[in-house]
Parts: C-alpha cells; structure tokens; sequence
C-alpha cells in the first residue's frame, strides 16, 4: 500500500480538524507536495535546520512537528534567520513540513490528555469547553427511508454526543406537499395534494462538517426536494477547547504532588507559588502558554493548574486559592511528539515513523 502525504494529512486531520485552530496560527502543510510518496515520518516539537537534517538521513520526507515553523508571512526567502535557513533546507530537499498546533492543544485527545496520562489524571475533562461550534439539524422523512437517511448522516459525522453514536431525536407525523407542474415526486402526483407519514428527526454535529452532512442527506434523502433546517446551537463542545482538568487518584500533599510532577514529566525544575496547607486532588493543566485559563482552573474548584510561561507579575494571580505552576514551554508539550508517533503508527503500520532525537528546547537550565 502506498501513501501519500495527503492521506497523512487526512488521518491527522479528522483527529485535530484545522478549523479548530487559534486565528493566530499556521497549522497544516508548510512546506511539501500533498501528492508525493510518504518514505518516513519523522515526529518532533519544533522544526529546526537540525530536526530538517535528521529526517534527511532518516530517510524521511515529512516531519509532523506541534510548532508551525512559519508563523508570520515571509517576504524573503534568503536564509537570514533560522526559520527562512530551515524551510530553504526543507524545499531544496523536498521534505514536507506539517503543522499540528492549536487544532492538537484543542481537540480532547490531543496535547493535554497526554499530558494528564502522564501525571496519572482520572476523569478528564476539558477544562474551557468551546461553544458556538455545534449545529442542530431538522429533517423530515418517508416512515420507511428513516433508517437509511440516518445512517448517512451518521456515516458522515452526525450524532455523536461524547462517547455516544447514532444519538438522534425523532418523532412521527404527516407530512404535506402539492407537486407542481415542473415536479418530479417520488410519492404521489402532480397536481394533487399529498398527505405522507414522515419522521422528524433532530441531530446534531459539529459545524465544520456541515456540507459533507448536507450533501450525504439530500444524497440519501428520496425526495426531490428535501425539507430540512439548521440551527447554530449556544451549547459547549464537551470534546473541544482550551486545557484539561482531571483527578489524581488519591488526594496527595502539595510537595509530594510536585515532586510526582517532576518525576513523571522528566522535570529538571519547575517553579510554583507558595505551597497550600491542604491536599491537592483536582489538577488543571494546559501545555505550553496557558495563563490565560488561570480564572477557568479556579472556577472549577482546581487544587493545582500546571501551565508555562507564566510571568512574574502573573504568579500573583494564584492569590493563594490554587498552587500554580510553570514547568516550561517545551517540557511541557515535548510527550506530543509520542502522540503523534502513536496516532501515525496506529494508523499507518508499514511507514517507518520516528521521533526525533534532537533536543529542540532553546532555553538552557545552569
Ligand atoms: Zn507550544
């Protein structure tokens, strides 16, 4: 079987959807020829001169890296700082270059549930959940299409409700209609009005598959002209946003937890604020720059929020309701690289897909 970056792309895609990333980014492909031959995958953070030369001599053409190389627009292409040397190095060798960020940090099994695995969390949720991202559909059905129409829409995304499939609401009616002279019916005549025992069905979906589902209905629908509506929906996405909350097994003190923090993500240091006179249970977390939840962590009761690059000013924020702590940018996010080996390996067993060796980190501890 042969396959090409496309079909990388595509796999990666339907886990992390681009369209859930931060309007401030470049996730997708940066560099490469969506058509050409996949020889290796080689997963990494960053992309660097150095990760470019890696996948080289590994005999790879893509690199699936978390931080998109080129985040701002390049107007030159000459070689005068490290992102322009690196995506020269990356086309003069055609190795593709793909960025998973925002869309990975967003989705429920990206970024921070390999970060919750890590530390041990239970009964994670996603800590800022994202709304304004679902749509409802309602249709109407022939009594004896029902089954077949739903399971199109099914097949193309529709219904699913957490760990729940094929979650629908229906309801059986009459339908009327008058075919007019240019109709073409597929029940009843023109020029007489029809009465038709139909169901109403109501499901919803996430937004961004919204012409696939559209299409697969009216694909599947038998009439000509197929009655439906859609509606934005205010609720949540329960499996899209902003960090992660979970539970550690047992509640622990907080320099024992911090000392469990250090161990299981591979820390050389962290820093916290003053360590609280009670246990600690409930951990936030968010990889990479995630200050920005501190308010979110609080809200929902967290004894913990481990985030990165929080600033001096910003550990006053804590104000002792919480233990916040920065383990850095890079240790934060560097078990992503083991998400993306596992979620390619998983999918695609006969391309030889690595993790790079490389530390990337540019910041050094003395
Ligand atoms: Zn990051």
């Amino acid at each position: 079987m042969v396959y090409l970056i496309k079909h990388v792309i595509s796999h990666l895609e339907s886990i992390a959807p681009p369209v859930y990333q931060e309007n401030y980014d470049n996730s997708g492909l940066i560099t490469g020829d969506r058509d050409a031959e996949v020889s290796g995958i080689l997963c990494s953070l960053d992309v660097t001169e150095a990760v470019v030369a890696e996948a080289i001599a590994k005999g790879c053409n893509l690199i699936v890296a978390h931080h998109p190389i080129v985040f701002k627009g390049l107007k030159t292409l000459t070689g005068k700082n490290y992102v322009e040397r690196t995506v020269i190095l990356a086309i003069k060798n055609d190795i593709a270059i793909y960025a998973i960020h925002t869309n990975l940090d967003a989705v429920y099994q990206g970024v921070n549930q390999k970060i919750a695995q890590k530390i041990g969390l239970q009964q994670t949720r996603i800590l800022a959940p994202k709304k304004g991202i679902l749509t409802k559909l309602t249709t109407f059905i022939p009594k004896e299409n029902a089954d077949e129409v739903l399971n199109a829409l099914y097949q193309a995304g529709a219904g699913t409700i957490g760990e729940y499939a094929h979650c629908s609401f229906q309801i059986q009616g009459k339908g009327t209609f008058l075919p007019l002279d240019g109709a073409d019916p597929h029940l009843g005549v023109r020029g007489e009005a029809a009465s038709v025992d139909e169901v109403r069905v109501e499901l919803m979906f996430p937004e961004y598959l919204r012409t696939g589902i559209i299409r697969a209905l009216k694909e599947a629908h038998p009439y000509e002209e197929v009655a439906y509506y859609l509606q934005s929906l205010e609720n949540e996405h329960q499996e899209v946003g902003s960090g992660m909350v979970g539970m550690l097994p047992e509640p622990m003190d907080g320099k024992s937890f911090l000392l469990h923090l250090k161990a299981a993500m591979g820390l050389e240091i962290l820093k916290h604020t003053a360590i609280l006179d009670k246990k600690v249970q409930r951990i936030a977390i968010c990889g990479g720059a995630g200050i920005f939840l501190l308010g979110s962590a609080m809200k929902t009761g967290a004894d913990v929020f481990i985030t990165a690059d929080i600033k001096y000013h910003e550990f006053f924020d804590a104000d002792q309701k919480l233990l916040l702590v920065d383990i850095g940018h890079y240790e934060s996010e560097i078990y992503t690289k083991e998400l993306l080996k596992d979620l390619l390996s998983q999918k695609f067993s006969n391309i030889a897909t690595y993790l790079t060796n490389l530390v990337t980190n540019p910041i050094s501890y003395l």
